[in-house]
């Protein structure tokens, strides 16, 4: 005769961790509701799988490296006029990251753009996709770096294994000729494989100042805006509006 104790140890072999936890309260939910066999064999497996998928988006939010938990329903869109609500809520259904499309937040510091990527990498993660958070000065380091080591082509892939690669703050620093170059090789790779957020204080014409050589900057700022949404975004600083009325 079958104990639960065996069948749990069965179930845990199997790595069917979450139907072994919880097997006696699914055998006696069936039992008082008389649920037919394949009920509970679709009960069993749906478990197993609703659990599955809340461990890997937890995972996931953990991976995404985000500084903050910037949420959209904390962003007051009263706040901010250059950008609607219903613009940002027509993203949410995510086919921008399905056709591997980008969006481009541009706008001087404290209008919200690092927010908005945030809130909309967490609705990304939610809806089951992997994201990842890096300031664009980090990413240049991390690409200098697999560079020099000769591995930047496997730190390119390893980035892309993402569905969608928030940069921010790209364009308060210069990039030197060697980091514009391992640069451009990421953003060539991502071209049409998958989507970016890039979040910058320079509007497109500005960006030359920053990648030094336009022979980069363009062909870079080319494959960054053929496929994408781009916000510009105005305003006073949020931040400056807060300590104002502080006073
Ligand atoms: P940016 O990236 O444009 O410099 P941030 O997104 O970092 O600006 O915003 C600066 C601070 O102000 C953050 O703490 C952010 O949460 C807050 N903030 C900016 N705009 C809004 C807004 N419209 N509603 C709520 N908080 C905002
Ligand atoms: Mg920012």
């Amino acid at each position: 005769m079958p104990t639960f104790e065996n069948i749990k140890a069965k179930y845990n072999t199997l790595k069917f961790n979450s139907i072994a936890s919880i097997l006696e309260s699914l055998v006696k939910q069936a039992e008082e509701n008389e649920i037919s066999y394949l009920q509970f064999a679709d009960l069993l497996v749906s478990e197993e799988l609703k659990n599955r998928e809340t461990k890997r988006k937890k995972y996931n939010m953990k991976k995404s490296h985000f500084p903050s938990m910037k949420h959209l329903e904390e962003y007051d869109f009263n706040c901010q006029t250059t950008i609607s609500k219903r613009q940002i809520n027509s993203l949410l259904d995510f086919s921008f990251i399905d056709n591997r499309e980008n969006l481009v937040f541009i706008g001087p510091p404290g209008v919200g753009k690092t927010h908005l990527s945030i809130g909309i990498g967490i609705k990304a993660i939610e809806a089951g996709y992997k994201v990842l958070f890096v300031s664009a000065l980090e990413l240049i380091e991390e690409l200098d770096l697999a560079e020099l080591r000769g591995e930047l082509k496997n730190k390119v892939h390893s980035l892309l294994k993402n569905d969608l690669i928030i940069i921010d703050e790209l364009g308060y620093l210069p990039f030197n000729k060697k980091s514009m170059f391992n640069f451009f090789q990421f953003i060539n790779s991502s071209y049409e494989y998958k989507s970016l957020i890039l979040t910058t204080n320079k509007d497109f014409t500005q960006w030359s100042d920053f990648f030094m050589d336009e022979n980069v900057a363009v062909p870079t700022v080319d494959r960054i805006i053929h496929h994408s949404h781009i916000f510009m975004m105005g305003g006073d600083s949020y931040r400056l509006k807060q300590k104002l009325e502080e006073r």
